[in-house]
């Protein structure tokens, strides 16, 4: 099944109404993007949870923006590791929209950790892909203000005026 096209996109805006919609970031991590196969199984659980996929981009971070977007964590043991992993080869970056477009994506993704994605909820998309707590395929923005300026980061020159002009 294809993404849906611009016009697509703007007709299921219009029948939900705009203000209905909420936009989150996703970020597949260099982990998952490695591989074909959990690509394509992560971005087919995108569509068949009716997540609207409103852009997308190919990318490597920079170093110094992984740094920046990770600003919260610094300091933890992980930090290091995590800012290393994620500017280590392409990522995939979604801005995904849904009426719970949020907590859908941090649900389809299950617990930041692998082993207790493994065990509480082993359909999930870390469940079943992620590798360790720091390669564990997905990213998520975890609020609305988050996803604002998550989005931002990553698509500087999109305007959510785009999606919720009257
Ligand atoms: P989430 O990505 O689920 O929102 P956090 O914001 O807490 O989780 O952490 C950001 C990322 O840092 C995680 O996705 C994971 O890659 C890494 N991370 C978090 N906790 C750990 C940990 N205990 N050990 C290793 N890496 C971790």
């Amino acid at each position: 099944m294809a993404p849906l096209s611009a016009a697509g996109r703007m007709a299921a805006l219009g029948r939900g109404g705009p203000s209905l919609l909420q936009l989150t970031l996703a970020l597949i991590k260099p982990d998952a993007v490695a591989h074909p196969l959990i690509l394509e199984a992560i971005h087919q659980q995108i569509l068949s949870n009716q997540l609207l996929i409103v852009r997308t981009r190919d990318l490597v971070w920079r170093r110094e923006d992984c740094q920046q977007f990770y600003q919260e964590h610094a300091g933890r043991f992980f930090y290091q590791r995590l800012v290393e992993f994620m500017a280590s080869g392409p990522i995939r970056a979604y801005i995904l929209a849904h009426k719970d477009a949020v907590q859908l994506w941090r649900t389809l993704m299950g617990p930041t950790r692998v082993f207790r994605a493994r065990h509480v909820a082993p359909d999930s998309i870390r469940g079943s892909f992620g590798l360790t707590d720091t390669r564990n395929t997905t990213h998520g923005s975890d609020s609305v203000v988050s996803a604002r300026r998550e989005i931002a980061a990553f698509f500087p020159d999109f305007s959510e005026r785009h999606w919720y002009a009257e």
